[in-house]
């Protein structure tokens, strides 16, 4: 029987994502030669604003869930080394992998299991969009055009290395996007799907390793330096939207699934999981 994959509903996560230090999310040196920067961030090729790709935000989350899973580290990309299901039972039950997604090599490199394969994977289920600078808030692209910094949205941060016999400093400069800059809004497109008429139940079930992805990173750091006081960040406003399958028929509105205290969204740990997934469930019936 041919494999049927339905697109149940898409939850949309969105929100500001606020540096509380400095953050460095690394350019191509070559790119940049304003003042002889060698650690230059990554910008936008034409309007020059400093962004947060979503492979940074996805690979960094995909990272922390991996470790505080104690998932193995089994692929080897480059000099990277990842966690990826070997084994197509494994896979089944380990939502890094259906949140983030397999590799397509997987299912050529072990021709013995390549038909197990073949009738388990499944979709990637997390997609993270680029995060431009805030354009509404005083805290994003308009307070960092007003400042008076180094570099256009950036500044430079000096650092040194000590000579341990001599003590000579060798200082080096990183490019940073300053403190209390807004980011947004971010947004990450959680996607349900129902394979073979089995529901959507661990689809939503394992939405909530995506909010645990987002508390272990603010716990974490982003970019680069961040054992040296870098890279710290905050989710701000955090907001949930359904768009099940109907909506896109045109049949329904977008459901808001935000919780709310005081009229305001919930903080991240505030979110209640079991609430979430009875709401999910019911807009979907
Ligand atoms: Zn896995």
């Amino acid at each position: 029987m041919a494999d049927t994959i339905i697109l149940k509903g898409k939850v949309i996560i969105t929100g500001k994502l606020r540096t509380k230090t400095g953050l460095h999310i690394g350019g191509a040196a070559g790119g940049l030669d304003i003042g002889g920067i060698t650690n230059p961030i990554l910008r936008h090729p034409v309007s020059k604003e400093p962004y947060i790709p979503g492979s940074s935000l996805r690979g960094k989350m995909r990272c922390l869930l991996e470790r505080q899973m104690g998932k193995p580290l089994t692929k080897l990309i480059q000099d990277v080394r990842i966690h990826e299901c070997e084994d197509p039972n494994d896979y089944q039950e380990c939502p890094i992998c259906h949140i983030f997604g397999l590799t397509p090599d997987i299912v050529r490199k072990d021709k013995d299991k390549t038909e197990a394969w073949l009738a388990k994977i499944k979709p990637t289920r997390l997609f993270v969009r680029d995060a431009e600078l805030h354009k509404s808030d005083d805290d994003g692209l308009k307070k960092l055009k007003d400042a008076k910094l180094d570099l256009p949205y950036a500044e430079i941060k000096t650092e040194v290395a000590i000579d341990r016999i001599t003590s000579a400093a060798v200082p080096r400069q990183n490019e940073r996007v300053p403190a209390d800059t807004v980011f947004g809004p971010f947004e990450f497109i959680y996607n349900l799907y129902d394979v073979n008429g089995t529901g959507v139940a661990a689809d939503v079930a394992w939405l909530k390793h995506v909010f645990k992805a987002m508390e272990l990173l603010e716990d974490d750091y982003l970019g680069g330096y961040g054992s040296r006081g870098t890279g710290k960040i905050a989710f701000e406003d955090v907001t949930l939207t359904l768009r099940s399958q109907a909506y896109y028929a045109g049949e329904e509105e977008a459901s808001d699934l935000t919780q709310k205290h005081n009229e305001q969204p919930v903080p991240l740990r505030g979110i209640n999981y079991d609430d979430l997934q009875t709401t999910i469930a019911v807009a979907l019936a």
